[in-house]
């Protein structure tokens, strides 16, 4: 068994259950089992690391692989989270190994990717110093939910030239993805019983003119904004959340929505923007919004030519091909990006397979994985 799929397995057999925002207290929940065991990892390789407490039982862990003064230096970052092991059909902690696939949470999306830098990282100890770049290796926690880890480490200053992401673009180099904000609106009425709604106000209907507004909105937006690869700006209502019972006039509605934001928009002002819309389109009804509660910024393809080019060499000399694209979901490589560095994502793997009820990764991506990542490294 290689070492980046003896890793692999390791990785899978520690639970690191991202809670998605319960308030859960279980041990098979949160990162600290794979924290633990990639600090016993680190210290038995004798390389300088830390850890950076983020929340309760939440620690990003840093490792530094020092190299040549004349050559860049590069952060290669993968998160140690997984979304949940709910309703899966394999055993979800097993790493059990089938016909060149590994199966378990977190297998493909991205206990493979972080095996992958795990290996390539090991590998690169043993060449003398002046033969490799430096790596700071992060691993990272809470990317399937609110992005925490990857904004504390980013809240440091990082002396580095450019990125790579471990997420499963089945080694595909993506240079370019949407951004994502979410947040809530309300409307407010006025309760009362409901044999007599006109005493009240119903916080429902004026939800209701609040959702038309928004669904015409969302036309407008996905057919006026285009990115010639990322496609259309969206936005989307996932959730309401209203009233008590059927004979009482609701006071209150709550709305969830999810905006994707193309390269070329600005973050910030995009609940604005809606409000805007609302505001013309409604009037000042009773309706509020809060401040978002995600907001990650879009990962632009602009400015990573070199970085680009160094992983395609190494992809060519160990697959023999090369692709760049751009990717529908959102990772931590923008937040990375926010920071100044230019960033890419790649990885083993496919995200057909990430959170689904029988994950798994091809083993021999996750041993192509750690060679490319090892020879972009290596200088000759
Ligand atoms: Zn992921």
């Amino acid at each position: 068994m290689s070492q980046a799929v003896e890793l692999l397995s390791e990785l899978v057999r520690r639970p690191s259950q991202n809670p998605m925002g319960r308030p859960i207290s279980e041990p098979d929940y949160y990162e600290s089992a794979v924290t633990d065991f990639l600090e016993g990892l680190f210290r038995s390789w004798g390389v300088r690391y830390e850890r950076q407490p983020v929340t309760a039982r939440r620690d990003n862990i840093v490792a530094y692989l020092p190299g040549s003064a004349s050559q860049p230096t590069y952060v290669w970052e993968a998160h140690q989270d997984t979304v949940p092991a709910l309703g899966m059909t394999v055993e979800p902690f097993a790493a059990h190994i089938e016909n060149g696939r590994l199966y378990g949470r977190g297998a493909c999306d991205v206990k493979g990717g972080l095996a992958a830098m795990l290996a390539a990282f090991h590998q690169l100890l043993n060449e003398p110093i002046e033969r490799r770049c430096s790596i700071i290796l992060a691993c990272i926690v809470d990317e399937e939910y609110t992005f925490t880890g990857i904004r504390a480490f980013t809240s440091q200053p990082i002396r580095a030239e450019g990125a790579i992401v471990a997420e499963p673009t089945q080694l595909r180099i993506i240079t370019a993805h949407k951004g994502i904000v979410r947040w809530r609106i309300h409307t407010h009425g006025r309760s009362c019983h409901s044999s007599q709604p006109e005493a009240g106000v119903n916080a429902i209907y004026r939800m209701a003119r609040v959702v038309s507004a928004i669904e015409n909105y969302a036309a407008w937006l996905s057919s006026h904004r285009r990115h010639n690869t990322l496609g259309p700006a969206t936005l989307s209502v996932g959730r309401i959340e209203g009233g008590i019972s059927a004979n009482i006039v609701p006071e209150r509605c709550t709305i969830e929505l999810d905006r994707r934001i193309l390269p070329d928009e600005d973050v910030e002002s995009v609940p604005d923007e809606l409000a805007g819309y609302l505001l013309q389109h409604l009037g000042p009804e009773s309706w509020d919004q809060e401040k978002p509660w995600m907001v990650l910024p879009p990962l632009d393809a602009e400015g990573k030519d070199k970085l680009v080019a160094r992983l395609r060499q190494a992809a060519e000399q160990v697959i023999g091909w090369a692709e760049t694209g751009s990717v529908a979901y959102g990772t931590d490589a923008s937040t990375l990006q926010a920071a100044g560095i230019p960033c890419v994502v790649f990885g083993p793997g496919d995200i057909a397979q990430a959170h689904t009820a029988d994950e798994w990764i091809e083993l021999r991506q996750v041993e192509q994985a750690a060679d490319i990542l090892y020879r972009f490294a290596l200088i000759r």
